[in-house]
């Protein structure tokens, strides 16, 4: 890396979109736990997922996080592995349930890598699509063209990569809805009783790589397609407590801090008011000027992933060599799209995005 009068903090700003920045009191507290978890005389690290320790740090996680999201008794929380791609097969082989078709509304990449795995299990129809304008909206629900026996229907509540978001909560009516909210689940108050099942990798909002939350209404369960490996059926997870095999203890453990840290700031509304600022000060910042832009629909602009590209963009590798010098890191854009992104999850504080506005206009203003 090119010296830099600038020294970086110990800790940088990272805008990765995952695995993706930790909350600071989180990782302090593992540390300080990390050797001699409460006197137990070892680390969660290092014991067994049977004994009584790790059992009640799996519960305390699941009541937490129960509080956290106000999740109905209706609905089971399973921890699992394998992340949200997983997930893409496992859907289909537990919700099926006899049906035959599954209805998708594609809003971009991740909705197309859950609908090729869904092809292997069933018959998908894309209910709507927003590629004709290059996956920058979400589809309006009144032009959705659902099929009649749908056994549920898929969205992708927030595209990590384009950086759309669902701003509401669709009706699908008596056909369940499935929501991946890898990267923005927590980020604000969640409708769970409005969906069949929602699933999230933690490592975009949660906290490290290694487990997948399931949270999932218990009537759907029972009916996992004849061939589903035990492990991926969400009954016999559920009977078991998520621990059929060996769960991911240490990132279970991590998760149900983060849980913890979310209660202590305040609950989701609270967290959302934050969220809402924070993205707010970085669209008005694109929106005032014009050597950066931001593609997508102003209702539909994601408070989590924030693309945006530089009106030339042969400065994009000066842009990100000068940003990483100040300790503002992984700035560049997914490859498929190009350009930056800034991913701003819950551990983002607002003085991340004030310094990266900052960066930006000083940059403008040498580059105009
Ligand atoms: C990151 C991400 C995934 C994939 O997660 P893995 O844990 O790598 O399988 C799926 N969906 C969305 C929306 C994501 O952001």
């Amino acid at each position: 890396m090119a010296a830099s009068p600038i020294k970086p903090a110990a800790r940088i700003f990272n805008f990765g979109a995952g695995p993706a920045t930790m909350p600071v009191e989180v990782l302090e507290k593992a540390k300080w736990e990390l050797v001699n978890w409460h006197d137990a005389g070892m680390s969660v690290m290092e014991m067994s997922h049977r004994g009584r320790e790790f059992i009640a740090i799996a519960a305390e996680a699941e009541a937490n996080l129960r509080e956290l999201a106000k999740i109905p008794a209706s609905h089971k929380v399973l921890f699992l592995q394998g992340g949200a791609t997983l997930q893409f097969s496992a859907v289909p082989m537990n919700l099926l349930r006899g049906g035959k078709n599954i209805d998708f509304v594609n809003t971009g990449e991740w909705s197309k890598k859950a609908i090729a795995e869904a092809k292997k299990f069933a018959q998908v129809n894309v209910a709507a699509s927003a590629e004709d304008r290059k996956f920058t909206y979400v589809p309006k629900q009144s032009a959705w063209k659902r099929s009649k026996d749908a056994a549920y229907l898929h969205i992708c509540s927030n595209e990590t990569i384009g950086g759309v978001e669902f701003h509401w909560t669709p009706d699908t009516g008596e056909t369940p809805l499935v929501a991946d909210m890898s990267s923005h689940i927590l980020s604000r108050p969640i409708e769970v009783a409005k969906y069949g099942l929602i699933y999230a990798g933690a490592q975009k909002n949660i906290g490290p790589a290694g487990l997948v939350v399931v949270i999932v209404r218990e009537d759907l369960l029972g009916h996992a397609l004849p061939d589903t490996p035990n492990v991926l059926d969400y009954k016999l997870q559920s009977e078991a407590d998520s621990m059929l095999n060996t769960p991911p203890t240490f990132s279970v453990y991590l998760a149900g801090l983060t849980f913890k840290w979310l209660l202590d700031r305040g609950g989701l509304a609270q967290v959302e008011r934050d969220n809402i600022a924070k993205a707010k000060r970085l669209y008005d910042y694109l929106d005032s000027q014009d050597f950066y832009a931001n593609p997508v629909a102003r209702e539909d602009r994601s408070r989590m992933n924030v693309p945006f590209t530089l009106r030339d963009a042969a400065l994009d590798k000066e842009f990100l060599a000068e940003a990483e010098a100040r300790g503002l890191s992984q700035l560049k854009g997914h490859r498929s799209v190009g350009g930056m992104r800034a991913s701003i999850y819950n551990a983002m504080p607002i003085e991340g995005v004030e310094a990266l506005v900052a960066f930006m206009e000083e940059f403008r203003r040498a580059h105009a």
